[in-house]
C-alpha cells in the first residue's frame, strides 16, 4: 500500500490517468498508476476497466472473454 502512494506521488502522469480512468472500484490502491494496473490485469488473465464501457466495468467481470464478447456484441 505505502509503495503505491509513494509511487503515486512520484507519477508525472497520474493527473492526466485519472482523467482517462472509469474504474469505479474505489479502493484500489492502483487507481490512475496505470502500469500496474495492467501488471495487475494481466497476471490475473483479465484486462483493466478502460477496455470496458462504463455499465459493464461495473461488473467487475474484467475477463478477456467478456471483453471479446462485448466487442462481437458491439459489431453485430
Ligand atoms: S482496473 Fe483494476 S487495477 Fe485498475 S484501478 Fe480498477 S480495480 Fe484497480
Amino acid at each position: 500500500m505505502v509503495a503505491y502512494e509513494i509511487m503515486r506521488e512520484k507519477c508525472p502522469n497520474i493527473k492526466e490517468n485519472m482523467k482517462q480512468c472509469n474504474c469505479s472500484y474505489e479502493p484500489c490502491e492502483r487507481k490512475g498508476l496505470c502500469c500496474q494496473c495492467l501488471h495487475y490485469h494481466r497476471r490475473n488473465g483479465e484486462l483493466p476497466a478502460c477496455y470496458f464501457s462504463d455499465a459493464l466495468e461495473k461488473t467487475y467481470d474484467r475477463s478477456i472473454s467478456r471483453f471479446i464478447q462485448s466487442r462481437n456484441t458491439v459489431r453485430r
